[in-house]
């Protein structure tokens, strides 16, 4: 990727990462040799208004951010001028709708999680546009993605239409939101990543599809321009932090961590298990169009306006699950916990957990799922509950890298591994036996975020290309697979199950 050189290079700079996660908004520090120097974090309250909904507060994902932005600055004492860049990235598809002049959000940021508008989406398949959507826009028609959670706000708030009508409302996705606070209102700006995943995005022409514009009823006033990852977009309000900083990088978190993973290469895989759980291959410059379920999407925009295509497995509930043993079942006090239960039990006892809490993403895709737990007994423990639910979470990412060996024709030798969860040894090493694969976590589990920072820093011309950053990259632990294979077949059979009844039931349920 050519860098523009903006001014000389200053060695003593920073790159400051903001990172804008599902749960928690955080702020990364990194120097020109790519350490980690400071982060600052906080999570920010989940909204669920009724079963099967889930909404942010867009002013907590605002204030959130520039919070821990500061924070950061403040424990190296940095101003302005020692930030050579800002990168965002930001939790996918959550649809924002502001008013342009006062940034007075119309209704509350409407989560990827949320299922509210799966009705709308069954229309649509039913109505036959769901071949047409997934060869636009490479998406298997979902309530997850934006397009329809923009149309059930344009719809449901009172006045939103006219007002977007009227050209006096923008939408955004949350990088678009933070791009245009940390502007001072003055860009209205996404990148390409982030447009692949709105269902709005012509992934091969490389613009809003007006026939899928047409078909939501967004009106086009109120869409962001679409830039490239890596650019030189403008600069922050200097009343923000004491002076303009410039802002050179934005991608899907999912789209950063492949490339703070280094997955340069075409067939390099990428797993993170955050609150949801979501492993890419970058697929170079061709789509690849998925037979089992993954989605095609665009994994970079490129400084001279192409883009490099990923395949993508999403899982929606993947450390979420631990987070609900947590703050739900009041099982444990804190995440990492999990892994000393987990430990604690020999075995799972024949206990399944299906996380289908939003129903099912790749590879089954099923809109109406719900969660499930079976194979309970009297004698079941608090410790095997724990232990099933970890090892669900690594039974969902060997789904979809079936699914992923199947659609490339490639054999996963290794998957490099991200997100909260993958500090978990248990789950790690419980996913390379299930997978019969190595699993290899680099030192910096903060990938998303240096992934924001290394798109900033080489559209700032702070490092010179990918060569120089893949330097900055290093594996930490590496988990080999252990477990005979008849064990692995007989508790994969056993998972199989526990899905189908997972679908058995949402199909069911939709029959009452
Ligand atoms: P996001 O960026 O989506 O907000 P993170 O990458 O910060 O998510 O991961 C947070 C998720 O990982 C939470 O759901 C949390 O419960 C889970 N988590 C964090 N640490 C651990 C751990 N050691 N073991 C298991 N789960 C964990």
């Amino acid at each position: 990727m050519p860098a523009p050189v903006l001014y000389e290079v200053n060695m003593k700079q920073y790159i400051l990462a903001l990172d804008q996660g599902t749960t928690s908004s955080r702020a990364i520090l990194f120097d020109h040799d790519g350490r980690l120097c400071a982060l600052a974090q906080e999570e920010f309250p989940q909204i669920y208004p009724q079963p099967g909904w889930v909404e942010h507060n867009p002013k907590d994902i605002w204030q959130g951010q520039l919070k821990v932005a500061r924070r950061a600055m403040e424990q190296l004492k940095l101003k302005a001028e020692d930030i050579a860049a800002i990168g965002v990235t930001n939790q996918r598809e959550t649809t924002i709708v502001w008013d342009k002049e006062s940034g007075e959000p119309v209704y509350n940021a409407i989560v990827w999680q949320c299922r509210r508008t799966a009705p709308m989406v069954d229309e649509l398949v039913k109505a036959g546009w769901g071949e047409k959507i997934r060869a636009k826009t490479g998406l298997i028609p979902d309530a997850y993605f934006s397009a329809t959670k923009l149309a059930w706000i344009l719809d449901q708030v009172e006045g939103a239409r006219q007002r977007a009508e009227a050209g006096e409302l923008l939408f955004g996705t949350v990088d678009s939101w933070l791009l245009w606070n940390l502007s001072g209102g003055r860009l209205h700006i996404t990148d390409q990543t982030n447009a692949s995943r709105t269902m709005l995005y012509n992934i091969h022409e490389l613009c809003w599809d007006q026939e899928l514009l047409e078909l939501f009823h967004i009106p086009g006033s109120v869409l962001p321009e679409v830039k490239p990852s890596s650019t030189l977009y403008g600069y922050t309000d200097p009343a923000l932090f004491g002076g303009a900083i410039p802002l050179a990088g934005a991608a899907g978190d999912q789209q950063a961590a492949l490339f703070g993973q280094c997955c340069f290469a075409p067939g390099e895989v990428k797993s993170t298990y955050g609150t949801g759980g979501f492993m890419l291959m970058n697929t170079g410059r061709e789509a690849v169009s998925s037979q089992r379920g993954l989605l095609t999407t665009i994994g970079l925009g490129r400084a001279d306006g192409s883009v490099e295509y990923a395949l993508e497995g999403s899982v929606f509930v993947s450390g979420a699950l631990v987070q609900w043993l947590r703050d739900e079942l009041k099982l444990l006090d804190e995440s990492p916990d999990s892994e000393y239960y987990a430990a604690k039990a020999a075995d799972s006892g024949g206990v399944y957990v299906v996380p289908a809490f939003t129903g099912l993403g790749a590879p089954y895709w099923n809109q109406y799922a719900r969660g499930m737990m079976v194979g309970l007994t009297r004698s079941t423990t608090k410790a095997q509950l724990i232990r099933a639910s970890l090892e669900a979470i690594a039974y969902q990412t060997a789904d979809v890298c079936a699914a992923m060996e199947e659609d490339s024709g490639l054999a996963l030798k290794s998957i490099q591994v991200d997100g909260g969860a993958s500090r978990n040894d248990f789950l790690m090493q419980f996913q390379s036996d299930i997978l019969g694969t190595v699993v290899s976590r680099p030192a910096c589990v903060e990938t998303t975020a240096l992934g924001a920072a290394f798109l900033a820093g080489l559209g700032a011309g702070f490092w010179k290309d990918r060569d120089e950053i893949k330097h900055f990259w290093s594996v930490e632990a590496l988990f080999k697979p252990q477990m005979p294979e008849t064990e692995r077949a007989r508790k994969l059979k056993g998972w199989h199950l526990a899905v189908d009844c997972a679908l058995l039931w949402g199909e069911r349920m939709k029959e009452e």
